[in-house]
């Protein structure tokens, strides 16, 4: 085992220890996604130390845990189509990727993530590229909070990104049984707000609280904290 694999697997194993971590799906995938892939060269030591790191541009991928918490809320199968609003380094599309598409025996699930800083898109194109996962990832750039229509509807859609409200376009683009995790609240703090569409209603419940870079778009904050 190589030594990010080590620290891959203690990190994880400290996850589940600590209650946030309980779906087998979720845990095999963060065990196979090497994060060191996935944050700029001169902080890979840090990769497997559990907070946000910077890739540039004001951005941040998020901690393990975060991407541990919002990766079971969303609950997420095998086949499923997924859309992820705010791809940054591309790791969280890496861990769905490895869910829906690599855990499925036909691979037939996919991931469209959409970033709207284009330096940031090809960084995770290469990341992606790197760990193998671009066949099963779609990196587009754009205003996410328009979603995409284009491939609509979504088994699973996830924001990445703090937003005010629920963007409605993203409430349209979600599928019958569909499920949607997003952070709400203002510029400093945020609930996880988890909507799922059940028999054509929504219903809704509040997860944990969190503090993420605002998402930024027509359904968005019009403007930047510096
Ligand atoms: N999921 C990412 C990862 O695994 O590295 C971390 C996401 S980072 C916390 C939030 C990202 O959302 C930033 O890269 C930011 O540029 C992007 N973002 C903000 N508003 C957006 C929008 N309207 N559409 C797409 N991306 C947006």
């Amino acid at each position: 085992m190589s030594s990010f694999e080590v620290q891959r697997k203690r990190l994880i194993e400290a996850l589940i220890s600590a209650g946030y971590l309980k779906n087998s799906k979720v845990i095999r995938a963060l065990l196979s996604v090497p994060r060191e892939l996935f944050v700029p060269e001169e902080l890979r030591e840090y990769a497997y130390v559990d907070s946000p790191l910077p890739i540039g541009y004001k951005q941040t991928i998020s901690a393990v845990h975060m991407v541990a918490i919002m990766t079971e809320e969303l609950d997420p199968e095998p086949g499923d189509i997924v859309l992820e609003v705010g791809t940054g380094s591309g790791y969280q599309a890496a861990v769905l990727a490895e869910i829906v598409a690599r855990q499925d025996p036909m691979h037939r699930g996919h991931v469209y993530t959409i970033e709207r800083i284009p330096e940031l898109a090809e960084f995770a194109k290469r990341n992606l590229a790197k760990a193998g996962y671009i066949d099963h990832v779609t990196v587009l750039v754009g205003d996410g909070t328009l979603g995409y229509p284009e491939k609509a509807p979504f088994n699973k859609i996830i924001v990445t990104a703090a937003a005010p409200t629920v963007p409605p376009p993203l409430i349209e683009q979600l599928a019958e049984n569909g499920r949607l995790v997003i952070p709400v609240g203002d510029l400093y703090m945020q609930r996880l707000l988890i909507v799922e569409r059940r028999g054509g209603k929504l219903y809704k419940k509040w997860g944990i609280e969190c503090v993420f870079v605002p998402l930024i778009g027509e359904y968005g904050w019009k403007y930047t904290i510096s």
